[in-house]
Protein backbone atom coordinates (compact mmCIF):
# COMPACT_ATOMS: atom_id res chain seq x y z
CA UNK A 1 0.00 0.00 0.00
CA UNK A 2 1.34 3.34 -0.99
CA UNK A 3 -0.30 6.75 1.38
CA UNK A 4 -0.90 10.05 -0.27
CA UNK A 5 -0.73 13.09 1.61
CA UNK A 6 -1.66 15.90 -0.53
CA UNK A 7 -0.91 19.65 0.32
CA UNK A 8 -1.10 23.47 -1.30
CA UNK A 9 1.57 25.30 -1.94
CA UNK A 10 1.50 29.40 -1.14
CA UNK A 11 4.28 30.88 -3.03
CA UNK A 12 7.12 30.51 -5.99
CA UNK A 13 9.09 29.21 -3.65
CA UNK A 14 8.63 28.04 -0.57
CA UNK A 15 9.84 25.34 2.17
CA UNK A 16 6.83 23.73 4.28
CA UNK A 17 7.40 22.04 7.48
CA UNK A 18 5.08 18.71 6.78
CA UNK A 19 6.37 16.63 9.87
CA UNK A 20 3.17 16.87 12.10
CA UNK A 21 1.23 15.90 8.88
CA UNK A 22 3.75 12.54 8.45
CA UNK A 23 3.68 11.52 12.35
CA UNK A 24 -0.36 11.97 12.08
CA UNK A 25 -0.21 9.38 9.11
CA UNK A 26 1.58 7.01 10.79
CA UNK A 27 -0.32 7.38 14.41
CA UNK A 28 -3.69 7.47 11.87
CA UNK A 29 -2.78 3.49 10.59
CA UNK A 30 -1.38 2.32 13.59
CA UNK A 31 2.26 1.90 12.14
CA UNK A 32 4.96 0.60 14.98
CA UNK A 33 8.45 -0.20 13.33
CA UNK A 34 9.99 0.32 10.54
CA UNK A 35 10.90 2.62 7.63
CA UNK A 36 9.02 5.36 5.91
CA UNK A 37 10.13 6.30 2.11
CA UNK A 38 8.67 9.62 1.48
CA UNK A 39 8.61 10.11 -2.37
CA UNK A 40 7.47 13.79 -4.25
CA UNK A 41 6.29 12.56 -8.07
CA UNK A 42 7.21 16.32 -9.45
CA UNK A 43 9.72 17.49 -11.18
CA UNK A 44 9.73 20.78 -9.47
CA UNK A 45 9.79 20.27 -6.21
CA UNK A 46 11.75 18.22 -3.70
CA UNK A 47 11.97 16.79 -0.01
CA UNK A 48 14.52 17.42 2.81
CA UNK A 49 15.23 17.31 6.46
CA UNK A 50 16.69 20.59 8.17
CA UNK A 51 15.89 22.39 11.38
CA UNK A 52 12.61 23.62 11.76
CA UNK A 53 13.35 25.47 15.49
CA UNK A 54 14.60 28.73 13.71
CA UNK A 55 12.44 29.23 11.08
CA UNK A 56 15.05 31.77 9.49
CA UNK A 57 17.04 28.56 8.83
CA UNK A 58 14.34 28.01 5.75
CA UNK A 59 14.36 31.51 4.29
CA UNK A 60 18.60 31.11 4.11
CA UNK A 61 18.08 27.90 2.33
CA UNK A 62 15.84 29.57 -0.13
CA UNK A 63 17.72 32.76 -0.37
CA UNK A 64 20.66 30.96 -1.33
CA UNK A 65 19.66 28.25 -3.41
CA UNK A 66 17.86 31.15 -5.40
CA UNK A 67 21.25 32.94 -5.69
CA UNK A 68 23.15 29.46 -7.28
CA UNK A 69 20.03 28.73 -9.48
CA UNK A 70 18.58 31.92 -10.88
CA UNK A 71 14.97 32.06 -12.31
CA UNK A 72 16.84 33.53 -15.46
CA UNK A 73 19.92 32.55 -16.96
CA UNK A 74 19.00 31.62 -20.84
CA UNK A 75 17.79 28.31 -19.92
CA UNK A 76 16.84 26.74 -23.21
CA UNK A 77 13.29 24.36 -21.60
CA UNK A 78 10.79 26.61 -23.50
CA UNK A 79 8.71 26.34 -20.11
CA UNK A 80 10.46 28.50 -18.40
CA UNK A 81 10.71 27.22 -15.35
CA UNK A 82 14.35 25.09 -15.31
CA UNK A 83 15.38 26.93 -11.99
CA UNK A 84 12.79 24.62 -10.19
CA UNK A 85 14.28 21.62 -12.92
CA UNK A 86 17.38 21.91 -11.40
CA UNK A 87 16.51 23.06 -7.82
CA UNK A 88 14.29 19.80 -7.33
CA UNK A 89 17.31 17.63 -8.87
CA UNK A 90 19.86 18.87 -6.52
CA UNK A 91 17.68 18.81 -3.00
CA UNK A 92 16.13 15.37 -4.13
CA UNK A 93 12.69 13.67 -4.38
CA UNK A 94 13.15 11.53 -1.51
CA UNK A 95 14.29 10.81 2.18
CA UNK A 96 13.93 7.65 4.49
CA UNK A 97 13.10 8.24 7.94
CA UNK A 98 13.21 5.56 10.72
CA UNK A 99 9.89 4.57 12.66
CA UNK A 100 10.39 3.60 16.30
CA UNK A 101 7.52 2.71 18.55
CA UNK A 102 4.80 4.54 16.07
CA UNK A 103 7.37 7.80 16.12
CA UNK A 104 9.80 9.51 13.93
CA UNK A 105 12.99 9.05 14.79
CA UNK A 106 14.63 12.58 14.28
CA UNK A 107 16.80 14.60 15.55
CA UNK A 108 15.74 17.59 18.15
CA UNK A 109 16.16 20.16 16.04
CA UNK A 110 15.10 18.29 12.48
CA UNK A 111 11.61 18.68 10.71
CA UNK A 112 10.72 16.87 7.40
CA UNK A 113 10.15 19.59 4.37
CA UNK A 114 8.30 19.87 1.64
CA UNK A 115 10.56 22.32 -0.95
CA UNK A 116 8.00 23.90 -3.59
CA UNK A 117 10.35 25.61 -6.14
CA UNK A 118 7.46 26.17 -9.28
CA UNK A 119 4.60 27.43 -7.10
CA UNK A 120 1.64 27.99 -5.68
CA UNK A 121 0.70 24.67 -6.81
CA UNK A 122 -0.94 21.45 -5.71
CA UNK A 123 1.22 18.65 -4.89
CA UNK A 124 1.11 15.08 -3.62
CA UNK A 125 4.02 13.40 -1.45
CA UNK A 126 3.71 9.64 -1.73
CA UNK A 127 4.48 7.39 1.34
CA UNK A 128 5.36 3.71 1.84
CA UNK A 129 6.03 1.99 4.89
CA UNK A 130 7.82 -1.00 5.64
CA UNK A 131 7.74 -2.67 8.81
CA UNK A 132 10.96 -4.18 10.29
ZN1 LIG B 1 9.47 22.52 -16.96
Amino acid sequence: MIYELQIGTNAKTELLDITSKVQKLIQDINFQNGICTIFVPHTTAAITINENADSTVKEDMLMELNKVIPFNDNYQHLEGNSAAHIKSTLVGCSQQIIIKEGNLVLGTWQGIYFCEFDGPRKRKIKLKLISE
